[in-house]
């Protein structure tokens, strides 16, 4: 579209909703041409729109279906491979404004609009003693409609499951505008296709997620906490597998020696430098049964070759090492640009994974931090170089996908819960075969056919 007509149909908008809801104003816009990928190929969006309800959602797509205008649905931007880069020419709907919420402690379910952060849907539930459990390590600045776009998943996954395990019912808006509701605060409902799934983890390119139904559980139990170090990262891995072979714990990850010296670079908490790898467990289970799960974890640690291993039951000890772990990927960061993975794989293959990556750090000579969430067989190798140095950042692109095939040679998958985003496209086709990649193709078709929503993302 050339530039008058576009700023002809763009007044359009600005006239159809409230003041101030779309922002043209260059360097705000500019604010908002990349996610956490920092995907260097992002365009310029026309304009910035911020709507506040359903119905401005549905003017904002019956305006882009009309002008056959690109829609990039964003939360807060966290998403690490960038599901949320602009286009030139499209327009980005941010939910950041949509921050609504009530919790009904009757049913243990929560209605919240999109724009809300992860911590605050937390915070609203435990207000009425109530938990909901998904904790992505961005959970203070990630939202949930991101989350549930992205199908989230995070720590506690291991025991409880990912986003779309609490998503009992969404409104969705659609391309042409049309607004369904889809499933609602109902335990047991299986009426119709299973369309609320659909929407979950469909990164923007089915439909706008403008509210949405959540389960919650009551207050977790507080847990024992279980922290390991070894010499070697197949040792650490292979104990990863014996633990969740016999319990659920609340929590299992992994982080290596690259992070736990970057965290501790940054955090000085006394971490061993020395350590090829360091494990993190705990168990949420009540009384005996919680410390009977953490002395097994912490036999079985010991019997896998842990050079030391420490457990507590003191909260404010566990929430630190907890910490520790979430801050891996900011301290990683402070070495260079990151190029994030997030494959997965079945979890008899982890040690082969870990194992594999480290080669291919070897061969690309490159820094590949290694940190998992190790109990779900998800990885985050993050591949650190300097997009200053054309050689090695050829070598990054390099390992970044020779690591997605390594994952999907060893039955994994290119991503366990970031998403495809734009980055991760290209390896699609080769996860999921020619006859599931179409029938992706085929309900994209049927539920956008103008191709409005998040074109060149995820499918
Ligand atoms: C330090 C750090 C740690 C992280 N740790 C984790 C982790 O442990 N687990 C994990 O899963 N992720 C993690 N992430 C990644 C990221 O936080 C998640 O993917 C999160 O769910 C993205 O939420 P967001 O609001 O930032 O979404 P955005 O980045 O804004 O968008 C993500 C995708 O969702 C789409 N989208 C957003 N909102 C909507 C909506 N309302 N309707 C339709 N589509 C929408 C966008 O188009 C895009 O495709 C981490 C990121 C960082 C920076």
């Amino acid at each position: 579209m050339d530039e008058n007509r576009a700023s002809t149909a763009l007044d359009e908008l600005i006239t159809a909703l409230p003041d101030g809801t779309v922002v043209t104003d260059p360097d705000i816009v500019a604010a908002y041409r990349q996610d956490r990928a920092a995907d260097p190929n992002a365009g310029t969006a026309l304009a910035v729109v911020r709507p506040r309800s359903t119905e401005e959602v549905q003017t904002t797509l019956r305006w882009a279906s009309t002008h056959r205008i690109a829609v990039i649905p964003r939360g807060m931007g966290t998403g690490l491979s960038g599901g949320a880069t602009a286009l030139d020419g499209a327009i980005v709907l941010s939910t950041e404004k949509m921050r609504d919420i009530t919790v009904d402690p009757r049913t243990r379910t929560a209605v919240a609009q999109p724009g809300l952060l992860n911590a605050e849907v937390k915070k609203a539930a435990a207000e009425h003693g109530l938990w909901y459990p998904p904790d992505p390590s961005s959970f203070e600045i990630c939202s949930i409609g991101g989350n549930i776009a992205t199908n989230a998943g995070g720590l506690c996954c291991v025991k409880y499951g990912v986003t779309t395990d609490y998503v009992l019912g969404l409104q969705v808006v659609l391309a042409d505008g049309t607004a369904v509701r889809l499933g609602g605060p109902r335990l047991k409902d299986v009426a119709g296709l299973s369309l609320t799934k659909l929407f979950v983890g469909s990164e923007g390119t089915l439909g706008v997620i403008t509210e949405v139904t959540l389960k919650l559980l009551p207050a977790q139990h507080s847990a024992c906490t279980v922290v390991a170090t070894f010499g070697s990262v197949a040792d650490a891995a292979n104990a990863v597998v014996a633990i969740t072979s016999r319990i659920r714990p609340s929590m299992l990850e992994f982080m290596d020696a690259a992070a736990i010296n970057a965290v501790e670079d940054k955090l000085r908490m006394g971490l061993d430098r020395t350590a090829a790898a360091m494990i993190l467990a705990a168990s949420d289970e009540r009384g005996p049964a919680g410390a009977q799960d953490a002395e097994f974890m912490v036999d079985v640690l010991n019997s896998h070759g842990a050079k030391e291993v420490f457990s507590t039951t003191d909260p404010d000890e566990g929430e630190a090492f907890v910490a520790a772990r979430r801050y891996a990927i900011p301290a990683v960061e402070a070495k260079g640009s990151l190029l994030l993975e997030d494959v997965g794989v079945p979890l008899p293959q982890l040690a082969e994974l870990v194992s594999g990556i480290e080669a291919i750090a070897a061969e690309r000579d490159l820094l590949i931090s290694v940190i998992a969430h190790a109990g779900d067989g998800n990885t985050h190798p993050l591949i650190v170089y300097d997009p200053a140095d054309a050689d090695m950042t050829a070598r990054a692109h390099r390992a970044f996908g020779e690591i997605m095939e390594l994952a999907v040679r060893l039955g994994g998958t290119i991503t366990g819960e970031h998403g495809v985003g734009r980055l991760k496209r290209p390896w699609l086709a080769s996860q999921l075969g020619p006859e599931a990649m179409e029938l992706n193709r085929r309900i994209k078709q049927a539920l956008d056919p103008l191709g409005i929503l998040n074109p060149g993302a995820a499918i």
